[in-house]
């Protein structure tokens, strides 16, 4: 397909901002797109391959300012001024290609197949040269590119789209484009099909045929990752009963990350709840996995938890998040920093999907399956009750061990990947924190000059998935680097991590793309004008890099307003 066709697609999806408009638009596009050119679909999203595949195009700014300069004739700096004008490389992109007075004799046709063949080979590049074997790939698909391409080449190529379409959006276009009633069940059906697989294309086979019972052949594959099931939150214990019902399972929030193990054989693959593969970074769940776990083929979910090896105490998240990301001394920090797992659900076992099995199925073969190794892998500690008092005690018991509070599970509800589910509560103390995402920033001045010092945060608003911002920080975050330490973060790490998503900068303000999550604690909420969610925190304060969550996962307003309320109720400090 020529490239233009889904440049002038991009174009027209960006012309509306109504949900039921752009649904309309891609309808009409995914009507018209050929069989062949299934895999238009990852480039909608401004992906390259389907969303569990961890192959990202990953190019700066910096490199798309060089390529633009190499394809059009013009100097870096030139770029660099008038994306420091126009805020947005594409549009600069656009704007010196439709300046450029060369001739366009010699211009290609793109096509989708060449943008991707292209993109594809940029992850694969390792080693010497591989800079300048990325901008070679880069160049040669902008030379090629009218302005309108241009503009959505750079876009993609540095990650941000900026047309506003979303998984869901496909999703409702696939039912409008290919089937007329009952809408819902056909909308949960695709929603199912893409949990399970993260894979847009491959639903795309299926529903373009018209054939919606096709997608339950979907199925669960061991060794690539599903979404997991998320929780709702009760406000008590009454509360919590009252929803999921009695009796109902309580076990331990753990105050960890979440780890989903894959065995198939002898293949262990582990992967967080973004999807990501880890299995590196863990060789001891592997150990413990093929040691203590019955069965040649699974797929458990848990929750990794540290502990000190002298005192067996749990350890708070932050304390162990950096397992998540390094690469090297896995040894050593394997020694420092022991997790164990907590094993709470069992989606997959000898062969046979256990999604539709009620949860008390799931959680007796769990028992079955697992010999329990504390500090090593052990079923999460859980009870089975209708009595409140047990339930309170339990709860009690839970934070006396460090942990977060308490998971209410309805007894006899399946499991749902991707869904924040109504049979799955957590109940926690009030501990005044969110999961925000940083979307913008300041240069700092003095001795922290050259490092971003004020970030600004934002939580998601569930409704449209933008993001709103809620306030600014800059305290918890250390002056020095933390490698000794290995606990919290600099501002010069901080702001390492955060340059490469940098889509603006004025003066010493800096927009960034929504990338990296981070636990913050406040005192306080207060409705305020200034920011455009409505509320702001008072003295918000950084406590830990959430490596494990994606911006999808940060808290949203939702989340705030009940938190707001919820702080009127339990007036506690002052
Ligand atoms: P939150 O991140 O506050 O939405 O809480 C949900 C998270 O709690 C899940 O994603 C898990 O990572 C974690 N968790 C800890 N213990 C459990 C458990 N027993 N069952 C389910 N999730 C748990």
């Amino acid at each position: 397909m020529k490239y233009q066709q889904l440049a002038e697609f991009y174009n027209e999806a960006s012309s509306t901002t109504k949900r039921l408009e752009k649904t309309a638009i891609l309808a009409k596009f995914l009507k018209n797109l050929d069989e062949k050119d299934r895999d238009v679909l990852y480039l909608l999203l401004g992906d390259i391959y389907p969303e569990y595949d961890e192959r990202k195009i990953g190019i700066s700014n910096q490199l798309a300012i060089k390529a633009i300069s190499k394809a059009i004739g013009v100097d870096e700096k030139t770029v660099v001024h008038e994306w420091k004008e126009i805020g947005d490389l594409g549009k600069v992109a656009e704007k010196l290609t439709a300046k450029k007075k060369q001739a366009t004799l010699h211009r290609h046709v793109l096509t989708t197949e060449k943008v991707l063949e292209n993109l594809r080979k940029l992850p694969e590049l390792e080693g010497k040269g591989t800079v300048g074997k990325k901008l070679a790939l880069i160049t040669e698909l902008l030379t090629s590119a009218p302005p309108l391409e241009a503009l959505y080449l750079v876009r993609t190529i540095i990650g941000d789209l900026r047309i506003g379409l979303k998984e869901s959006t496909i999703r409702d276009a696939m039912a409008v484009a290919f089937f007329s009633d009952p809408e819902k069940e056909n909308l949960k059906k695709i929603q199912d099909a893409i949990d399970k697989s993260n894979d847009l294309a491959a639903v795309f086979d299926i529903v373009r045929d018209g054939k919606i019972s096709e997608l339950e052949k979907i199925h669960l594959q061991v060794g690539k990752p599903v979404k997991v099931m998320l929780a709702q939150k009760a406000e008590n214990i009454h509360e919590a009963f009252e929803t999921v019902g009695k009796p109902c399972a309580i076990e331990y929030k753990y105050d960890g990350f979440r780890l989903v193990i894959h065995k198939k054989g002898n293949q262990i693959t582990l992967f967080t709840r973004r999807l990501e593969n880890v299995t590196k970074q863990f060789p001891e769940v592997i150990d413990y996995t093929k040691k203590y776990v019955k069965g040649d083929s699974f797929i458990l979910d848990s929750e990794a938890v540290g502990f000190d090896r002298k005192t067996k105490e749990y350890r708070p998240f932050q304390e162990i998040s950096q397992r998540i990301r390094r690469k090297y001394d896995i040894e050593k920090l394997q020694e420092e920093l022991p997790v164990e797992i907590n094993v709470f659900d069992i989606l997959y076992y000898e062969g046979k999907s256990l999604l539709n099995e009620p949860f008390e199925k799931r959680t007796a073969l769990i028992k079955n399956v697992i010999s329990g190794h504390p500090y090593k892998i052990i079923h999460a500690k859980q009870i089975i009750t209708s009595d409140e008092k047990k339930a309170g005690e339990f709860y009690k018991k839970a934070l006396r061990d460090r942990q977060e509070g308490v998971m209410f599970k309805n007894l006899k509800k399946e499991y749902q990947p991707g869904s924040r589910v109504g049979h799955m509560l957590k109940v926690k103390p009030e501990t005044r924190d969110l999961d925000l995402v940083i979307t913008g920033a300041e240069y700092g001045t003095g001795k922290r000059h050259g490092w971003l010092s004020s970030f600004i945060l934002s939580c998601k608003d569930e409704k449209t998935g933008k993001f709103l911002e809620i306030g600014k920080m800059g305290t918890g975050i250390k002056e020095k680097s933390t490698e000794e330490s290995k606990i919290g973060i600099s501002f010069k790490e901080l702001t390492e991590k955060l340059k490469p998503y940098i889509i603006e900068e004025k003066g010493k303000s800096v927009k960034i793309k929504p990338k990296i999550v981070i636990s913050v604690n406040y005192q306080e909420i207060q409705h305020s004008p200034n920011y455009n969610s409505g509320f702001a925190l008072r003295f918000p304060r950084f406590t830990a890099l959430r490596p494990d969550k994606s911006p999808s996962d940060a808290s949203t307003l939702e989340d705030v307003k009940k938190d707001f309320k919820s702080q009127k109720r339990s007036w506690r400090y002052g």
